[in-house]
């Protein structure tokens, strides 16, 4: 982490929240003590290891539910904002707690709740501030389920890949639905025009007429599988791989290359 330069009421604050924070992880380095004393030399390590990082995490998840809620207006506009669906006026209803997985585990915040008599929709302006997602992950959270999504099957990123790597515990159709937005926000963007990274000058082969070309090959329908006895056995439709999922690599990697520089 890079040293910041902090103004003086920030760095007070920041001496504030280091308090309350210092508490917590009193309490959880207690907790990781007693179980380290409590293990063998040989059981020190390995499934120790996972415990000893949701401990850490419960420390992190606490310094971002604390710092979230020390900035008290949580989303409050005022007493009414423009709707975000007609632009017309929504009202100030009420603060409404709600759960979110974060990179750290669950933290559960208040926001402020408007609600616009007009076309009949709410809307919770701190959410799109913080950038939560509908699926109730924070960006952070969105990123590592996302890259898993796509990785592997949802199912085996959801019960196996995410707890292990990142001691994230969440459903399948959590990461299904992440990842597909992800995927069709990207999508969006391509079409748009957007690049990603640093523009490129390529070195284009050139066919026999002298035109630039380049070849792709996309490989989303079979996978090689071993029959009984590892006996040869015909290739397998990708079950595990959602036909939408499919579709949706085939449909960016097509964007990708139309978007590629000549
Ligand atoms: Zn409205």
């Amino acid at each position: 982490m890079a040293d910041l330069t902090l103004t003086a009421d920030q760095e007070a604050e920041a001496q504030r929240l280091a308090e309350i924070i210092a508490q917590k992880a009193k309490e959880e380095a207690l907790r990781i003590a007693r179980l380290l004393v409590s293990k063998a030399d040989h059981e020190l390590l390995g499934a120790t290891e996972f415990e000893v990082r949701d401990r850490v995490h419960a420390i992190g998840v606490y310094a971002l539910e604390t710092a979230l809620r020390e900035r008290k207006k949580w989303g409050y506009q005022g007493s009414s904002t423009a709707c975000p669906h007609c632009g017309d006026s929504a009202r100030f209803v009420e603060y409404r707690p709600k759960g979110f997985v974060s990179l750290l585990g669950e933290l559960r915040l208040s926001r402020g709740y408007y609600h616009c008599g007009h076309c009949g929709h709410g809307h919770f302006p701190w959410d799109a501030t913080l950038r939560l997602s509908p699926q109730r992950l924070t960006p952070g959270a969105q990123e590592v389920v996302c890259l898993a999504g796509i990785q592997e099957s949802f199912g085996k990123a959801a019960e196996r890949t995410l707890w292990k790597l990142a001691g994230l515990r969440l459903s399948e159709s959590t990461g299904e639905r992440a990842t597909e937005a992800a995927g069709t926000r990207l999508g969006e963007r391509l079409q748009a025009g957007a690049v990603f990274g640093q523009r490129q000058a390529w070195d284009w082969n050139r066919d026999a007429r002298g035109q630039s070309c380049a070849y792709v090959s996309l490989d989303a329908t079979g996978i090689l599988m071993q029959g009984p006895a590892a006996a040869k056995a015909e290739g397998h439709s990708r079950a595990e791989i959602s036909a939408r999922k499919a579709r949706e690599w085939e449909r960016t990697a097509t964007l990708t290359f139309q978007k590629t520089p000549r």
